[in-house]
């Protein structure tokens, strides 16, 4: 039996169609009165609705937001919030607006209430992430972690498949690392092994029916588990790729996951066949073939699966800035020990879109982890 730790948290999740109509009762709730509106422009009309809602409480509406979050628009966006006198932040959008309001939040110290319209899991957490001159710095901190989180399927059935299907991958790569992550605890394990139920059946329904209300709604609850599952664990091998790949070459974060997380399982899955047993039961696929499942649903679903495709900042990605990023890459916890030349190994297979099959990384001896 694990030994483990289990930190939860003081926040408050409110599900359903028409929740949007719940932000200025939870900004009553909290008792602020000088309202930060953070959105990007996709989710401008949910904004509007929102802002109408705050009516006299609406101090301040911000709609400058990008990927990563800039330092300086971070800067910039801070200052705006000091000079009105801001007392609790509201964020509409994706990860990005959701990582804006983070950055206020962890200077100004005011509560945060987030009404998520992706499947990033940031809103259930307490990571921040902020970019500057090509690195990403990561921290923790609880004075960004929302304190009510609002999830509104009906925000997510304009979103767009192609940006649909790798955010839902973001959140399977939240609940498939939240496994072996360190602070991993079977509270944990069992809300990701449920989302993970959730995403892979709701997905393929979703790409054949977008704006279908019930399967946007097991998504985006599936998401909101796998967010969870998230906030009370950590990061692993798999996100600290796709932070070198997105902080380095500016690459679309959600596009990174569909690619490199099945070659990760691929890696890792030898060294923790009793974690892999529930993956492959949750998947409703046979043991020994998660990660092959979990490209083939990227290949259904239409989600990216060569690294070559991806493009950057710089263009596309060339294969000689892989050995740069396998270098950067921060090899801490994993199930099974890892070398920056296993990791150039997994990027050189994920950039020719192979199919990950476990069994092209035999495990050494006495390596099985659990
Ligand atoms: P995003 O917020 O940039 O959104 C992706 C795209 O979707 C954007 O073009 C946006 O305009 C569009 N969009 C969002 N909502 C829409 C809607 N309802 N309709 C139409 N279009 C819509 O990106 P993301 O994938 O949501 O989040 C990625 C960011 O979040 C990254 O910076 C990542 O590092 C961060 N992140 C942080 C955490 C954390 O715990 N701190 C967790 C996951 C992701």
């Amino acid at each position: 039996m694990q030994s483990f730790a289990f930190n939860s948290f003081e926040s408050r999740t409110i599900f359903g169609a028409g929740s949007l109509q719940r932000v200025r009762s939870e900004i009553e709730g909290l008792g602020a009165r000088r309202v930060m509106l953070v959105h990007g422009g996709a989710a401008t009309k949910a904004a509007d609705a929102i802002a109408a809602q705050l009516d006299d409480r609406l101090a301040l509406r911000w709609n400058r937001v990008a990927q990563h979050v800039p330092v300086p628009l971070a800067q910039d966006a801070r200052e705006a919030a000091g000079n009105s006198a801001i007392d609790a932040i509201v964020c509409v959008g994706g990860g990005s607006a959701i990582g804006l309001g983070k950055a206020v939040a962890l200077t100004h110290g005011v509560p945060l209430v987030a009404v998520p319209t992706t499947y990033s899991g940031s809103e259930q957490t307490a990571i921040y992430g902020l970019t500057g001159d090509h690195h990403k710095e990561t921290g923790d901190d609880p004075r960004v972690r929302p304190q009510v989180v609002l999830y509104d399927p009906d925000l997510t059935l304009g979103l767009p498949i192609e940006i649909s299907v790798p955010s839902a991958f973001n959140a399977l790569a939240h609940s498939i690392e939240a496994l072996w992550a360190p602070g991993s605890n079977p509270f944990a394990s069992s809300v990701a092994i449920e989302s993970v139920r959730h995403i892979s059946a709701a997905l393929p329904a979703v790409r054949a029916r977008p704006s279908d209300p019930e399967a946007r709604s097991q998504l985006l609850l599936g998401a909101a588990m796998a967010g969870m599952a998230l906030g009370w664990t950590a990061t692993g091998l798999h996100h600290k790729i796709c932070h070198v790949l997105g902080g380095m070459l500016n690459l679309i974060h959600a596009d990174t996951h569909s690619v490199v997380l099945p070659h990760v399982l691929a890696f890792n899955a030898p060294a923790i066949p009793e974690t892999m047993a529930r993956l492959a039961s949750a998947l409703e696929v046979p043991p020994g073939s998660e990660a092959e499942a979990l490209w083939d649903l990227a290949i259904v679903t239409g989600a990216p699966t060569r690294l070559a495709d991806l493009k950057s900042s710089h263009g596309t990605l060339n294969r000689g800035d892989l050995s740069r990023v396998a270098a950067a890459v921060d090899l801490g916890a994993n199930p099974r020990p890892v070398t920056s030349a296993d990791v150039l190994g997994l990027l050189e297979t994920a950039f020719d879109g192979s199919r990950p099959s476990s069994s092209a990384y035999p495990l050494p001896d006495r390596q099985v982890s659990e």
